[in-house]
């Protein structure tokens, strides 16, 4: 067994563990011994993934309530607003941003020159790396006032631990939600764990043959009993039996209930008036042609073919448009406005990139530090928060990981740890 001793150990070497390591040697300076310790082969392999590989490290507005979720949500609100943010941070690390539509993204368009900057700004200040270690076992030892960690070969004595150890989405990048496991042991519980920013479940017969078709529009959750829960705009993605594309991610985390639906809005632009007359020029315009040609250019062909069929409109796609009755016309409309989804269920969280779902504000006080354990402190996903999508996850990953270290010094400093 290698031993190492340590100021802070991070557990998980993701997007708050690398930010809570170059914040600890910065703040800490050069004697506080920082180590972090990956299960992974590499560090930071997460964070390649993001953005499609071009990384939307924070958005313009991250630091506004209203895009997160989670009882962390309010603690979240006061540290972002002592966060620099993240194009400044990143700024401090030499990766210059440009903001697209809000989101923020490296000027270079690639994640890995944001884990570089990470990573290399890391190794200069001196803090220690461990990866194909995975944490298996973590206690306080009252006798020496020590947290003891194993990670495969390594035993690790440290005076405060941080976890960033990430959630339960994405496993397929070291995030299986186990070391909740680990946490039980010590006390710490977690809220319902649910999937977030993936796409939800449908009847796949409504979606026959729509697969791969992207379009516009509102998405709009509605509970069991038809009460409205939450909305969002953006482009609906179908696939063969789900509800996909941003907006659909933004609502998928409160889809959770037996009975909910969505329903999609294809035209949110115009009120029911304009797509009233846009529907009704259409049928005097193309009167002869073929019913399923009725919406060429403002739909794709299938995507019409399904809108009719959704509305109960059975008759052949070659019937002429002008043998529409009143009635079917009107059911178009509003199926145009209100095309309604049950929900059946989440995407598996092996297509989920977020969790919704974790460590309690009620565990943690407002350094992120456990109320159970203390020199215990918590970063990033493994806590109960989720943003929307749109960079707001990671902006607070880095600013939950830098908070998190700089208590973490300020307690071993203070020396009022563990007392
Ligand atoms: C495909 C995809 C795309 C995404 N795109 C974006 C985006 O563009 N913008 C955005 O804001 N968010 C995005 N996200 C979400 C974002 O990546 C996460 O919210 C963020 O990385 C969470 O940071 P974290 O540090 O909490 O956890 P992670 O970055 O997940 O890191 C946790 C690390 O801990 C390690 N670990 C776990 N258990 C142990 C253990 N016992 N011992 C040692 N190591 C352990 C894991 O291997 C992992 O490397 C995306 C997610 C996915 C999956």
């Amino acid at each position: 067994m290698q031993k190492v001793q340590a100021d802070i150990a991070i557990i998980g070497g993701g997007a708050s563990g690398l930010a809570a390591a170059i914040e600890a040697k910065r703040y800490g300076g050069a004697a506080c011994h920082t180590i972090v310790l990956e299960k992974n082969a590499r560090l930071g392999k997460k964070i390649l993934a993001t953005g499609n590989g071009r990384c939307n490290l924070g958005h313009v507005e991250e630091k506004e309530r209203r895009y997160y979720t989670g009882s962390c949500a309010a603690l979240a609100e006061q540290l972002f607003s002592e966060f620099e943010g993240s194009e400044s941070f990143f700024r401090s690390l030499g990766v210059i941003c440009k903001a697209d539509s809000g989101r923020l993204y490296p000027y270079s368009n690639h994640a890995a020159s944001v884990l570089d900057a990470l990573r290399f700004h890391m190794q200069e200040l001196g803090a220690e790396s461990y990866t194909e270690s995975e944490v298996t076992a973590l206690d306080y030892d009252k006798k020496s006032g020590l947290w003891k960690l194993t990670a495969g070969e390594i035993e690790i004595s440290a005076k405060a631990v941080i976890v960033a150890c990430g959630g339960k989405a994405a496993p397929a990048f070291g995030t299986d939600g186990s070391f909740f496991r680990q946490l039980k042991f010590l006390g710490h519980t977690h809220t319902q764990l649910t999937p977030a920013l993936c796409a939800v479940y449908t009847d796949a017969e409504r979606l026959k043959g729509l697969k791969g078709i992207r379009t516009l529009g509102r998405a709009t959750l509605f509970g069991p009993k038809g009460e409205r829960i939450a909305s969002d705009k953006g482009e609906i993605q179908l696939t063969d039996q789900a509800l996909s594309g941003i907006c659909i991610f933004n609502l998928a985390s409160l889809a959770t209930e037996y009975g909910m639906t969505i329903q999609l809005d294809l035209l949110p632009h115009l009120n029911e008036y304009e797509v009233t007359e846009l529907l009704w020029g259409l049928y005097a315009e193309r009167s002869g042609w073929a019913i399923e040609d009725m919406l060429t250019g403002v739909f794709q062909k299938k995507l019409g073919q399904a809108l009719l069929r959704s509305a109960g409109i059975n008759l052949p796609f070659e019937t002429p448009v002008y043998s529409l009755s009143p009635l079917d016309m009107e059911k178009l409309i509003r199926t145009i406005g209100a095309w309604t989804f049950p929900v059946r269920g989440l995407s598996p969280w092996s297509a989920a990139q977020v969790t919704s779902g974790g460590i309690p504000r009620a565990e943690i006080d407002e350094n992120l530090q456990s109320v159970l354990c203390p020199g215990l402190y918590f970063a990033g996903e493994v806590l109960d928060l989720a943003g929307e999508c749109g960079g707001f996850n990671l902006a607070w990953a880095w600013c939950s990981g830098i908070h998190a270290a700089h208590s973490a010094i300020d307690a071993i400093e203070g020396g009022t740890q563990n007392d």
